[in-house]
C-alpha cells in the first residue's frame, strides 16, 4: 500500500541481510561462527571517558537541548586534538562543528550542495553511505574505480571533464575502507588541485586517521597547501576511542561548506547530548597513549591474521593503517564467503558489496581477539585444503 519513493528504490537492498541470516542459522545449528565481518571494535571505551559521561549525566544544565554547531569547549579541544596530532590550527568557532557520528554528517552533506542532476564522485569499492546520500539528494553516483595497480587511489585524471565539471563533491577516505590503502602526499596534493580547479567539494572521510601502525601517521588532507579552500574533514571518536556507539564525530575545515551542512542539520536534529560531548572532551584531551594502545593491539591481530592468511595461499598485504584486511580470494566474493561460512564458520565481507570494483575480494575487520583470529586461520586453511 506505502510504496517507497522511486530515490530510496534505486539505495540497492541491504547485500549483507543474507549473509547475516546464514550466520544466524549457522548459529542456531550449534557451530561456533567467528565473526570477522563487522567494523565494529571488540575492545572497551577507555574508563575515563565512561566516568566522564558518568559525571556529566547528572549535571541538569547537560539534559538540555544541546547548541547545533556542538558545546564551545568540545570544539575547542578538537582544535587541541587536530593541533597536537597533525599541527593543523582549526578556529573552533567556524571551522568545526559536531556531529552525531561523522556518518550523519556525510549523509547530510549532498542535501546541502547537490542539485537534481548533479554529479558526486565517490570511490569503488567504498562505504556505502556515499552513494547512498547522493541518491537522496537527486545527484548522479559517479563511481571512480580503486584498483590495486593503482593501490586502490582513484585516477582523477580519467575522470571526463564534462562530468568534473557537473560534479558538486568528491568524496574520499584514506585510511580506506574496505581496501585498507592509505594516500601518498602527491595524491592528496593533486586532489585538492583538482577540486580547485573543477570548484568541487573535497569530502574527506578520515574515520580512521589514527589507526596506523608501523609507525606511519595517516596525514589529515588539511595539512595540505589550499586544502581549506576545498576540504570538509569528516572525523569521528568511534574507531580512534572505541565509542562507536557513543554517536560523536566532527566535521571541520572550510568554514562555507561547514555552513552548508548546518544548514541541514538545524533544520533535521538537534545536536548531540552535551553528556556525550563531555566525554567526548575527555577522550580527545585524554593521553595519546590511549590510541598508541588500541593500534597496538589491531597490529599484532593484523600480523597473525596476515602472516597466515598468506601462508595458506591466500593474498593480502599487511595495511599500514585501518582494522581490515583486503584480501584476494580464488573465486566470487559472496560464493568464498558463502563457502567459508558453512565450512570453516567464519564470517567476513564480501568485496563485491562495496561496489562492483570490490569484486574478487573479502574484507577481514581485525575485531576480535588473537587467540580467536589464530583459531580463524587454522580453520581457513583446513577449509581451503579442501577445496
Ligand atoms: C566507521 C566509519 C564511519 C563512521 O562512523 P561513525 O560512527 O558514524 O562516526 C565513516 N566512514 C567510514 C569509512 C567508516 O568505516
Amino acid at each position: 500500500m506505502f510504496k517507497l519513493a522511486e530515490r530510496m528504490q534505486k539505495i540497492p537492498p541491504y547485500l549483507f541481510a543474507e549473509l547475516d541470516a546464514m550466520k544466524k542459522k549457522r548459529i542456531a545449528e550449534g557451530a561456533k561462527v567467528i565473526d570477522l565481518g563487522v567494523g565494529d571494535p571488540d575492545l572497551p571505551t577507555p574508563r575515563h571517558i565512561v566516568e566522564a559521561m558518568k559525571k556529566a549525566v547528572d549535571k541538569v544544565e547537560r539534559q538540555k537541548y544541546p547548541s547545533y554547531e556542538g558545546m564551545y569547549e568540545f570544539r575547542q579541544a578538537v582544535s587541541e586534538f587536530y593541533n597536537r596530532r597533525k599541527g593543523v590550527k582549526l578556529s573552533p568557532e567556524r571551522e568545526i562543528i559536531a556531529l552525531i557520528g561523522s556518518k550523519e554528517g556525510i549523509a547530510h552533506l549532498p542535501l546541502a550542495f547537490v542539485n537534481p542532476g548533479d554529479y558526486v564522485l565517490i570511490p569503488d569499492p567504498g562505504y556505502p553511505v556515499y552513494y547512498a546520500s547522493t541518491i537522496m539528494a537527486g545527484g548522479i553516483p559517479y563511481q571512480m574505480p580503486l584498483r590495486e595497480e593503482n593501490n586502490f587511489l582513484p585516477k582523477l585524471d580519467e575522470i571526463p571533464s564534462e562530468i568534473a565539471k557537473k560534479a558538486k563533491i568528491i568524496f574520499l577516505n584514506y585510511p580506506n575502507n574496505p581496501t585498507s590503502a592509505i594516500a601518498t602526499k602527491e595524491f592528496i596534493k593533486e586532489a585538492i588541485d583538482f577540486c580547485i580547479d573543477n570548484k568541487i567539494i573535497l569530502a574527506h572521510d578520515y574515520a580512521y586517521g589514527e589507526i596506523c601502525f608501523d609507525r606511519y601517521r595517516a596525514p589529515s588532507f588539511l595539512e595540505f597547501d589550499n586544502a581549506f579552500d576545498v576540504t570538509i574533514e569528516f572525523n569521528s571518536l568511534s574507531k580512534t576511542y572505541n565509542m562507536t556507539g557513543w554517536r560523536i564525530g566532527f566535521a571541520c575545515g572550510n568554514e562555507e561548506i561547514l555552513k552548508g551542512l548546518l544548514k541541514v542539520k538545524t533544520n533535521v536534529d538537534s545536536g548531540v547530548f552535551e553528556a556525550v560531548q563531555e566525554a567526548g572532551i575527555a577522550a580527545l584531551r585524554g593521553d595519546d597513549e590511549v590510541i598508541d594502545e588500541i593500534c597496538r593491539v589491531y597490529s599484532e591481530r593484523r600480523d597473525i591474521l596476515v602472516d597466515g592468511l598468506n601462508k595458506i595461499g591466500l593474498k593480502a598485504k599487511k595495511p599500514k593503517a585501518t582494522f581490515y584486511v583486503w584480501c584476494k580470494v580464488p573465486m566470487k566474493s559472496i560464493e568464498f564467503v558463502k563457502k567459508m561460512l558453512e565450512s570453516a564458520g567464519i564470517v567476513a565481507t564480501p568485496g563485491v558489496g562495496f561496489g562492483s570494483f570490490g569484486e574478487g575480494y573479502v574484507r577481514f575487520a581485525l575485531t576480535k581477539e588473537k587467540e580467536i583470529i589464530k583459531e580463524a586461520v587454522e580453520r581457513l586453511e583446513k577449509f581451503l585444503g579442501s577445496n
